[in-house]
């Protein structure tokens, strides 16, 4: 048996087989799984009440995590966004953002995971979409990014007083919206989920997690036959094939006319409301008559609208439209009876939007390089 990078990696067969042929009790699996999924152990050495024998072959075959932290970095509004490295040197972005509904209890942190290094769908507006697919990640790759936050929370929280509207301190939510399409590497992301939510993982409920997905209506209409309740968010931004072609080119293998329908079954068959993404671009889909179509496309659906002004950092040929376009856009959509949010993009000050501080680290490896070269030269 080839043995993963990470622990969380291992099914439960596996990691009987890992225990059993070190000559240790099968209870340790249950005690491993503890000290990794509910006391967030970044080390074996941390396990004080495993024989330190069982440690040290543990830490010898294993890591905990598959996870190396290369760039962390804090915006101003709270968000935390990590590049991290995989084991076989590719590397991935998650982020930490907080959201306070305004009462006592109410703070909420969620953490928005990758689900591939890189992006095969090629949105234009997207960094990642425009750096190309490396790899799917494994269902560890995906869990090791929520535990790495759920440590970093435990760690700030040390020795300082909480927040009032902070009971927790913990992760309370978790959205696939990070690098990648979630559903085109749906087992792994499925095992990840199972083991988030089971109570021998994670333990976090179904319905605090969502998956992002750019329309894959195959997939879609599997997710609505799943029994764990968990969240799904369709990033439509477009309400005519002409313009989605351009923006989401996964249209072009599933138009609206296959996507919408999809999602009304993923209604019907589930009973559950789903979220429409609408990222708005400055002349290109924030107009009115945009926004009437948008509601023509969805109505009757049990859906939200999460409207997202584009992030300014990002490509100059996507940027966000002026404020009272914005207000305009999601009134019209009010007119039209469609529920909506209007969302502020989190970290704007820190490319936290999707493969962003990516781009950054692999333009900043390739100057690097480059100057090397012409060193060796000089
Ligand atoms: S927006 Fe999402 S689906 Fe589109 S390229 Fe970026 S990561 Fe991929």
């Amino acid at each position: 048996m080839k043995t993963p990078a990470g622990f969380t990696e291992l099914t439960g067969l596996q990691l009987g087989q890992i225990v059993k042929s070190m000559g240790e009790p099968a209870y340790r699996v249950g005690q491993l799984r503890k000290w990794v999924y509910q006391r967030f152990a970044t080390s074996f050495s941390e396990m004080t009440d495993l024989p330190q024998a069982f440690r040290e072959k543990l830490e010898a075959k294993m890591r905990v995590s598959s996870l190396e932290v290369l760039r962390t970095v804090t915006g101003s509004d709270g968000t935390v966004k990590v590049l991290f490295e995989l084991a076989d040197g590719n590397t991935i972005e998650s982020a930490l953002m907080y959201y306070d509904g305004g009462g006592e209890g109410t703070r909420r942190y969620t953490v928005c995971v990758s689900t591939q290094a890189g992006c095969a769908i090629g949105c234009e507006f997207c960094a990642t979409g425009q750096q190309g697919f490396e790899r799917n990640l494994t269902s560890g790759e995906v869990i090791d990014q929520v535990l790495y936050f759920a440590s970093y929370l435990r760690e700030k929280d040390k020795g300082h007083k909480k927040p009032e509207n902070d009971k927790t301190g913990r992760v309370s939510n978790v959205v696939f919206m990070g690098m990648g399409e979630p559903l085109a590497n749906y087992d792994n992301l499925w095992r990840a989920i199972e083991m988030l939510n089971s109570a021998e993982g994670f333990g976090l409920g179904a319905r605090n997690m969502v998956i992002s997905t750019a329309g894959l209506v195959p997939q879609i209409k599997r997710l609505a036959k799943e029994k764990l309740q968990v969240g799904l968010a369709v990033s439509l931004h477009a309400a005519d094939n002409e313009l989605r072609n351009k923006l989401v080119p996964i249209n072009r293998k599933y138009p609206l006319g296959q996507l919408i329908p999809a999602c009304r079954e993923y209604n019907q068959i589930t009973g559950r409301r789903l979220s429409f993404e609408y990222i708005l671009f400055k002349g290109i889909n924030d107009s009115i008559v945009q926004a009437r179509r948008l509601a023509e496309l969805i109505k009757g659906m049990k859906c939200h609208v999460n409207l997202i002004p584009a992030n300014s950092t990002s490509n100059p040929s996507f940027q966000p439209p002026i404020h009272r376009v914005v207000l305009a856009f999601e009134e019209e959509l009010k007119r039209c009876h469609i529920n909506v949010t209007l969302r502020q993009r989190r970290g704007q000050d820190i490319a936290a939007g999707c493969g962003q501080l990516r781009s950054r680290f692999i333009q900043d490896a390739r100057s690097r390089r480059e100057k090397s070269i012409l060193a060796g030269k000089t």
